[in-house]
């Protein structure tokens, strides 16, 4: 879904995604003329290839996250602990704003079920 900045509410509305086994649900509202602030929680899991054993398997997401749209270039303040996205042609591509949250989920080490066990069982083993 896209949405221009300026048709961007100040009450909130649904932000409602899903891809396969992964849902997102969440809101958006604008905190002032130029921010607009995102959050909801994933729910189900996204196909990731193990990156121990090169297995592809499931990948449990449940995850909560919180974002803030900027448009136009952000001044970024050190109190700020939500995650900045610079919004550069006024327009919000949320699709794209989720699926670049997956993407760098998926971008950490993630080990499928066995790699898991065997990480244990090494950490057991070794001690
Ligand atoms: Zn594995």
């Amino acid at each position: 879904m896209k949405i221009e900045f300026k048709k961007v509410s100040y009450k909130s509305s649904d932000l409602n995604y899903s891809k396969d086994n992964l849902k997102f649900e969440g809101s958006f509202h604008k905190t002032d003329y130029k921010t607009v602030k995102v959050s909801g929680s994933f729910k189900g899991s996204v196909p990731h290839v193990c990156d121990r054993c090169a297995k592809d398997f499931d990948l449990d997401f449940n995850e909560k996250i919180e974002l803030k749209i900027v448009d136009g270039i952000s001044e970024e303040r050190d109190e700020d602990f939500f995650e900045t996205i610079e919004c550069i042609d006024s327009t919000i591509d949320f699709d794209e704003i989720i699926e670049s949250e997956i993407e760098s989920f998926k971008s950490d080490y993630h080990y499928c079920k066995e790699c898991k066990e065997k990480e244990k069982e090494n950490k057991n083993g070794s001690t």
